[in-house]
């Protein structure tokens, strides 16, 4: 799936993806779906990027788990080199709060800085780095906030409560 960075994002069906433009009440933009028939932009990000979206994308995966998201997606640009190995991270999807807008960015989108040099957007890389803990409840406030004040589409399902509450201290305050 192809999104060019900075466009609407809109992926999944039914009422279960948050990925679906209407839902929000800001712009819902994408970052790092790539396809290898399309440019990006290349060039060296932040070190702080890559553990910060490696963090979010562990939590998204145990926390968000019910929203069965479609299945891996191969890269396009390995495939060009014969390589058909599925980024595994890619069955997850991220919505990081912006200014003004909600990043949704897939999880494949590390495999991408690792093995394709891809720079994402300046302001997601702020947005991405100064995230709240991925699904905690700063996150959840920061998301709303960024939404208007109106809850975001996300279901909370009594497993992630659970989850959450079973969690050691936060590791990044906020
Ligand atoms: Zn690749």
């Amino acid at each position: 799936m192809y999104y060019a960075d900075l466009t609407p994002c809109s992926y999944g069906s039914g009422r279960e993806s948050p990925l679906i433009p209407e839902k929000w009440q800001v712009p819902l933009l994408a970052v790092g779906w790539l396809d290898r028939g399309h440019g990006h932009p290349q060039g060296e990000a932040p070190p702080e990027l890559r553990p910060a979206l490696l963090e979010m994308i562990e939590s998204a995966r145990s926390l968000f788990s019910h929203l069965g998201y479609r299945g891996l997606h191969t890269c396009s640009f390995c495939l060009a080199d014969g390589v058909t190995e599925r980024i595994a991270t890619s069955r997850v999807n991220l919505l990081i709060p912006g200014d003004g807008v909600v990043w949704a960015a897939t999880g494949g989108i590390l495999h991408y800085l690792d093995a394709h040099a891809y720079l994402p957007p300046q302001p997601f890389i702020e947005a991405a780095v100064a995230c709240p803990e991925y699904g905690s409840p700063a996150w959840f406030a920061a998301l709303t906030e960024t939404n208007a004040g109106v809850q975001p589409p996300v279901r909370l399902t009594s497993d992630w409560l659970a989850e959450l509450r079973a969690r050691p201290a936060a590791r990044k305050e906020s």
